[in-house]
């Protein structure tokens, strides 16, 4: 499992980027039907949640949970009010700024400031492996067959949310380049496994 060395300084938030090696098992935190939408929901206990691709929640103990394998997991810590959120982001997703609506719907439900955020990013397929055709290049600004950054695409979006840069962490390995400690739905097609990231507040002690 990865950390987030900047998240990990945080005694009040438990998380972990899960790799190929990592078992983790999803049943007992909040999970998701991803769709590659940019629905945001609460949760409050630990079950599917219905199709999203993000969960918030400010409930002490639950782990929100996505799998991943290429598209980028991002997690969110809110120092202030201890809430989290865990985003699954894709190329819909980015396009769809998940990362907006997530961080607009931690601030309609918890009145989360964007500059008390801690944002992760986890790893996912790389600008070096990702190569997309004329139409999702155009999507990202780009002309012609494009390498698109994901990550980078991301970061820029946290930033225009109003989260400090120097309180987001990219973890920059790419899982295309990686096979020995990535799934990448890319390199494997169909039969890639998923990889569980995850973020917990935990209970005050
Ligand atoms: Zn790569």
């Amino acid at each position: 499992m990865l950390l987030s060395p900047l998240l990990n300084k945080l005694k009040r938030f438990e998380h972990g980027f899960g790799t190929r090696l990592d078992e983790i098992d999803q049943s007992a935190m909040a999970s998701l039907r991803q769709v590659h939408s940019n629905r945001v929901i609460r949760v409050e206990r630990e079950s599917c949640a219905g199709e999203g691709d993000a969960l918030i929640t400010q409930t002490p103990g639950l782990a929100l949970s996505v799998r991943t394998a290429d598209c980028f997991p991002i997690l969110l810590a809110d120092v202030r009010t201890g809430a989290v959120a865990a985003i699954h982001a894709g190329w819909r997703g980015t396009h769809g700024r998940i990362v907006f609506e997530t961080i607009g719907e931690m601030h309609a439900q918890f009145a989360t400031n964007a500059g008390d955020l801690i944002a992760a990013i986890g790893p996912g397929i790389g600008a070096c492996c990702y190569q997309v055709g004329e139409e999702v290049a155009r999507l990202f600004g780009l002309g012609g067959r494009a390498k698109v950054d994901l990550a980078q695409e991301n970061r820029a979006q946290l930033i225009e949310c109003g989260v400090n840069p120097e309180r987001i962490e990219s973890n920059g390995r790419c899982t295309f380049c990686e096979p020995e400690i990535f799934y990448s739905y890319r390199r494997e097609g169909e039969k890639a496994g998923r990889m569980v990231s995850f973020i917990r507040p935990l209970p005050s002690p």
